[in-house]
Parts: C-alpha cells; sequence; structure tokens
C-alpha cells in the first residue's frame, strides 16, 4: 500500500518574518529534514512527526532558515505572465516578446521575439517553449559535434534534460543531456557546459586528466563554472 501525501503550504513565524514552507510527509523517514530548493523552502518529515517538533526544528535553525529564505527569494526568477514586451533570453541575449496574429510558429527577427497571438497565456508559454527547445538542440548539438572532433571523438547523441538542479550529464554510451534552460545564457557558459560534458566521453571522473580536456577545449572553464554557478540562476525560467 502507497500513503500518499500532498505536500501542503504551511507557514511559520520566525524572529518576525512569515516563512511559507512545504510539508511533506512520509512512511520512509525517520527524521525530520530541512531543505531549501528552487521552490523554497521543504520540510520533510516522518509521517506521524507532531507539528510541535516540526516547529522546535525550525525554531532551533531559525537563522539558517531566514538567511536561506531570503537568498531564495532574491535569486526567484521572476514569475511570467507571458505578455508582449516581456523579455526572453537566448544565448545571453534578451527578446522582446511581440505578439502578432498569423505567425504559425514563433520565431526570431531580430531582438524581437515573434509569437502568434493566442487567446491565453498558457498557448504562448507553450509556443515559446517549443522554440526555445528547438533552439537549444540545435545549438548544443553544433557546440558538442565541434568539441568532439577536437578531441577525435565521434559525434555524441545530445538530447535535452528538463533538470531542476543540474545542467548536464554524459552517459559512458556516448549520450550527452543538457538542460534546455541553457540556451538562455551567454554563449560562453554554454561552451563550458558542453565542453564539460563532451570531456567526460575521454575521461568518465573529474581527475585531473579530465580538467586538463576540458581547459584543451575552454581555457578559461574555472572562471565560467564559477560564473554559471553564481548567476545562471537568474536565466531560469520557472
Ligand atoms: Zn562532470
Amino acid at each position: 500500500m502507497r500513503a500518499e501525501h500532498p505536500p501542503a503550504e504551511q507557514a511559520i513565524e520566525l524572529a518576525g518574518c512569515r516563512i511559507p514552507y512545504r510539508l511533506r510527509r512520509s512512511p520512509r523517514r525517520r527524521t525530520i529534514a530541512l531543505l531549501i530548493d528552487d521552490r523554497g523552502l521543504q520540510v520533510a518529515a516522518p509521517l506521524r512527526a507532531p507539528q510541535d517538533a516540526i516547529d522546535a526544528l525550525l525554531r532551533e535553525h531559525a537563522r539558517w532558515v531566514i538567511r536561506k529564505f531570503g537568498d531564495w527569494q532574491r535569486k526567484r526568477p521572476l514569475p511570467r505572465s507571458w505578455i508582449a514586451g516581456e523579455q526572453v533570453m537566448l544565448r545571453g541575449n534578451a527578446l522582446t516578446l511581440e505578439l502578432r496574429a498569423g505567425v504559425p510558429r514563433a520565431r526570431q527577427d531580430g531582438d524581437r521575439l515573434l509569437v502568434g497571438a493566442a487567446p491565453d497565456a498558457a498557448a504562448i508559454e507553450a509556443s515559446v517553449h517549443r522554440w526555445i527547445k528547438d533552439e537549444a538542440i540545435r545549438h548544443f548539438t553544433d557546440r558538442c559535434r565541434d568539441y568532439s572532433t577536437q578531441l577525435g571523438l565521434p559525434e555524441p547523441a545530445v538530447r535535452l534534460s528538463n533538470a531542476r538542479t543540474r545542467w548536464g550529464s554524459c552517459h559512458a554510451s556516448g549520450r550527452i543531456r543538457m538542460n534546455w534552460r541553457l540556451i538562455q545564457l551567454p554563449e560562453a557558459w554554454i561552451d563550458y557546459v558542453a565542453a564539460h560534458e563532451v570531456a567526460h566521453l575521454r575521461q568518465m571522473n573529474h581527475s585531473p586528466a579530465f580538467w586538463q580536456t576540458v581547459a584543451t577545449l575552454v581555457p578559461d572553464h574555472r572562471e565560467l563554472r564559477a560564473a554559471l554557478r553564481r548567476e545562471a540562476h537568474r536565466y531560469l525560467l520557472p
């Protein structure tokens, strides 16, 4: 039997701040755990953990919770309304969303992104996502082909991923997955992720030899990696 406990939105007041959180109870958990992820504060608790115990843990870690929650609020991407005039990022450049009747498929026109006028935001969002994923797979495939050629390796099969926490991954069979959200970031950052994954085709680890291979493809990989860690959240579409 499986017990489904849909996460409930709760809140606690800590040092005068109202901190909303999602509580997820699970029969497999033995302890209460606090976590900040891209959705905010999450509390994982055993099925029968009393609310007092959850509150006590949140109070005990109040400073950490307030600091991390504040970081999350500052970093979280702005909610989108999918209306004309909004900006959509492509390879580090801002395109302005323009709704135009009779445009069958979203397409770029200079610094504008033309999208067919649709009756609701969801349809516009779907159209933009279709377009951006097409752009992503084309660009990622190009970059990975270029780097694999430089290393004298066969061209890898590139697929898109939808992961929330990672930009890329590489499978021993020669398959590379890259997060479609990456296509919003500056090209040099995309290059770093592509080079990193292609280098894994030669070294399936993060040994010094691996980083040496990355450096032959992208000499300033250290700076790019740091920039990606620091800034990438600004480019994440919700
Ligand atoms: Zn890696």
